[in-house]
């Protein structure tokens, strides 16, 4: 069984290699913005998007200009990777199911800045603290920080884009090959992660035990058993220098060496609270995947929930400051990260991550199964108005998302009732 796994380091480029990757990174912005020009005008004239032959034509024809000539000495491989990207993202906007948003034009600081250098074996090589990339870029040196915290050694074997490397500390290296590399500017930083490919036996998860669990806000995660674990509400935590860090920006003339600086200290605000979040998912992601064979949660749809609070023009949503502090603090805790944690992190292991359907799993009386929307006493208390049993409301929703998982395994579904 083929498994990939990505792994992110922080890049240490020398001034001049900077200087030639932000000129790579304003080539693959170029050409993305030009050709989505085009892709624009061909949808205004009434004919179907172009897909990735037609852009790659189109590239060829641009080199020829005598104004674009600076595009022959751009790093033709990532312009074409680009080109590719594009055509995906239309293929998102055009699939309805995935209700994705329509490509966009790259800003210059506003959107991320990636380059992705392909077919690693070929064109790269790995050394012990630096890697050697093609555009007249050579070795550049990147920090293993990952490695001394948490010893797992990154290391290139005697074959070419081949490398060892260990999943956790409990786990002998493996050995892969790795497919590509990133490079992308994070609030000021240069970072590169490289996507590895690998071969693994399906694992035997070593725990027998199985878990429900039920997201909140007010406790980030409540398991069956009733524990509590909570979240990091990172933003919430430096929301405040950040509109302070905001506010001086305001009182600055813009573009300004001064204006600048303070935006670059903004954009490390946010980045060191992302970092942070991502640390303590991670944590208990990895707590919970490794003691349980079974994990079961709700099927939330975050995109949904929080694109419901504004509504639309016509019809505007209710309670709207609520919704959007409860949207906050859902997004800030990163649910769909830990969704994703939890699902590769389980199929390491061999374990499973059941997803279950969401109805009434607040209402049902987990002992008697009556649902009632008056067993909800209040957010935090649950009272059944049937059998009289009382517990904490989110224990209850964790242990009826459990027995929904059993159901579903064992190929019998719980009935989902009606509230009355
Ligand atoms: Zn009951």
């Amino acid at each position: 069984m083929k498994r990939q796994i990505g792994f992110k380091y922080r890049l240490d480029p020398t001034p001049e290699q900077a200087a030639r990757l932000r000129v790579l990174a304003g080539h693959s912005r170029f050409v993305w913005n030009k050709a989505l020009a085009e892709c624009q005008a061909t949808r205004e004239r009434g004919e179907s998007v172009p897909r990735y032959n037609t852009m790659a034509g189109w590239l060829t024809a641009w080199k020829r200009q005598p104004d674009l000539a600076f595009l022959t000495e751009a790093y033709t491989d990532n312009l074409q990777q680009k080109l590719r990207d594009l055509d995906t993202a239309w293929q998102r906007y055009f699939a309805p199911e995935l209700d994705a948003e329509p490509p966009s034009f790259k800003k210059k600081g506003k959107s991320r800045d990636s380059i992705r250098f392909v077919n690693f074996p070929k064109y790269c090589a790995l050394g012990h603290r630096e890697v050697k990339l093609p555009a007249g870029l050579g070795w550049v040196g990147f920090r293993q920080s990952r490695q001394s915290r948490k010893r797992r050694p990154f290391l290139p074997t005697a074959e070419r884009g081949q490398v060892e490397f260990a999943l956790n500390r409990e786990m002998p290296p493996t050995v892969g090959k790795i497919k590509n590399c990133t490079v992308g500017l994070d609030g000021g930083d240069w970072s590169i992660s490289f996507l590895i490919e690998y071969e693994v036996k399906v694992p035997t998860h070593p725990a027998v035990t199985a878990i429900g669990l039920d997201m909140g806000v007010a406790h980030f995660v409540t398991d069956s058993d009733g524990k509590h674990y909570a979240g990091r509400n990172s933003f919430r935590h430096i929301e405040r220098r950040l509109a302070k860090a905001q506010r001086r920006l305001k009182h600055k003339a813009k573009f300004s060496q001064n204006w600048k600086t303070q935006k670059a200290r903004i954009a490390r605000l946010h980045h060191r609270a992302a970092c942070a979040r991502c640390d303590t998912l991670h944590q208990l992601s990895t707590r919970l995947s490794k003691s349980h064979a079974m994990i079961a949660i709700e099927d939330l749809k975050v995109a949904n929930m929080t694109a419901s609070a504004k509504g639309t023009q016509e019809v505007p949503g209710k309670r709207v400051k609520q919704k959007a502090g409860l949207n906050k603090a859902i997004l800030d805790q990163g649910w769909f990260e830990f969704r994703r944690q939890l699902a590769y992190k389980q199929a390491w292991r061999g374990g499973l991550l059941e997803v279950v359907p969401p109805r009434h799993t607040s209402q049902t009386c987990p002992e008697c199964q009556h649902v009632d929307a008056g067993n909800r006493v209040t957010q935090a208390r649950f009272h059944c108005q049937s059998c009289g049993y009382s517990t904490n409301a989110d224990v209850v929703g964790a242990r009826n998302v459990l027995a929904r998982a059993h159901a579903h395994l064992s190929g019998r579904d719980a009935p989902v009732a009606p509230v009355k």
